[in-house]
């Protein structure tokens, strides 16, 4: 066993080396821009960003004139959400997201509000599931847009979107999809799920860093999107910028790869994540679950221990690279929007741990983290006057 383990794949994910030899060739003897016409050099550029188009559509059920390459989930949510409030603007200015979304979100319906438009944040319950029901009663004669994520990126819940695709197009109301952590790990089809926009970032599915696409929806009802980029015209002038054929190619490589391997990952990540909990229930009292378990990404983990701080912990446990819980950022002491979202205590949002299982996690590193896990947990208690207090205020 090679150590320091990994095992923080909401953050990002190595590239498969699978990824890598596909990408390899778009550097150098490939290096031509997709845009050029007039020889073979652009032609295998574009060749290639057609055949990684097609790879990308697959995996969500899409075509493949529906797929917009980006330079990731951020900027997707950009576009989808920017362009598409914009370019809907005369038919209404209120969108309706969730508290529990990604910043990329967030911040990007927050500076639209600020631009004139409405917004209604829905709240999620304590189990960090949003309810259709309250989606449904957050909708105006005047709402545009929706965005529900599909995946929670720290407690790893999973959205009911099929239902919410229903309701939001018998009301003609877009809907997008910030899917960055479902993509490649959960089985995502846009016509299933009735989704007109969708989001995701290659290095979440063990792609490049910095290559991402937009699904947008042409068939059927067309999504009108106002482009954030101007330029040379590139993706139906929805994203100009000379495209990244190497980076596209490996996210296409990766896509194919997650989709032939669906099956049989998701119940070995489901295994492993459980042989975790198991392993750490069994050596470890007061400690909860964050969200719920069963509607959940197969490789998430996000667990609070009663009485000792999260920092504390990561210290102790510095040959395994996890990340705190329910911390915005590392420059931020504040527990996350998500943990406030769903109710969790301060206290438990500073001692939760959130694990990220994925490709490259075997069970002898899921059994070497347990042993850490509650070595760490038991000595930081046994020094922390605070647990005595935590388990008999329990008791009383
Ligand atoms: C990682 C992530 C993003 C941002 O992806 P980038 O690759 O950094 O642009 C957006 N949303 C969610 C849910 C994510 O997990």
């Amino acid at each position: 066993m090679k150590l320091p383990i990994y095992m923080d794949c909401h953050a990002t994910t190595p590239t498969d080396p699978r990824v890598v030899a596909a990408m390899l060739p778009f550097f150098t003897e490939h290096f031509g821009n997709a845009a050029s016409r007039t020889h073979s050099f652009g032609w295998a550029a574009e060749a290639a960003v057609e055949s990684a188009r097609a790879q990308v559509a697959a995996l969500l059920g899409a075509e493949a004139r529906e797929i917009v390459f980006t330079s990731g989930a951020t900027e997707s949510n950009a576009l989808a959400l920017r362009g598409g409030a914009h370019a809907a603007r005369e038919r209404g200015d209120h969108l309706v997201t969730t508290t529990i979304e990604h910043k990329a979100v967030l911040d990007t319906v927050a500076r639209l509000e600020r631009e004139g438009f409405r917004v209604t944040r829905v709240p999620v319950r304590t189990d960090g599931i949003v309810e259709v029901e309250r989606i449904a009663a957050a909708l105006e004669p005047g709402t545009i847009l929706v965005s529900v994520m599909a995946a929670n990126n720290e407690i790893g819940t999973l959205q009911p979107l099929a239902a919410l695709g229903v309701l939001l197009r018998e009301r003609d109301v877009l809907f997008h999809t910030d899917a960055a952590q479902a993509v490649g790990k959960i089985p995502l089809d846009v016509e299933v799920l009735g989704v007109d926009l969708l989001s995701f970032s290659a290095h979440k599915l063990y792609g490049p860093k910095g290559i991402g696409a937009l699904y947008v929806r042409r068939r059927g009802s067309r999504v009108r999107l106002e482009p954030i980029v101007d330029g040379g015209g590139q993706e139906r002038g929805l994203r100009s910028g000379t495209l990244n054929v190497p980076g596209i190619v490996g996210l296409g490589a990766a896509c194919a790869l997650a989709q032939a391997e669906m099956p049989v990952e998701m119940q070995r990540l489901r295994d492993l994540r459980d042989r975790l909990l198991a392993g750490i229930q069994a050596r470890v009292e007061a400690m909860q679950v964050n969200g719920s378990l069963r509607e959940r990404l197969p490789g998430n983990l996000n667990l609070s221990f009663a009485g000792v701080q999260g920092e504390g912990l990561l210290m102790m446990m510095n040959d395994v690279a996890v990340s705190p819980g329910a911390a915005c950022d590392s420059a931020n002491a504040e527990p996350s929007h998500v943990s406030r979202a769903i109710g969790l205590p301060e206290d438990l949002a500073r001692s939760s741990l959130r694990f990220g299982l994925g490709r490259f996690n075997d069970v002898e590193e899921v059994d070497y983290v347990i042993e850490k896990v509650a070595t760490a947990v038991r000595r930081l208690r046994a020094e922390s006057p605070l647990f005595a207090t935590e388990s008999s205020r329990e008791k009383a």
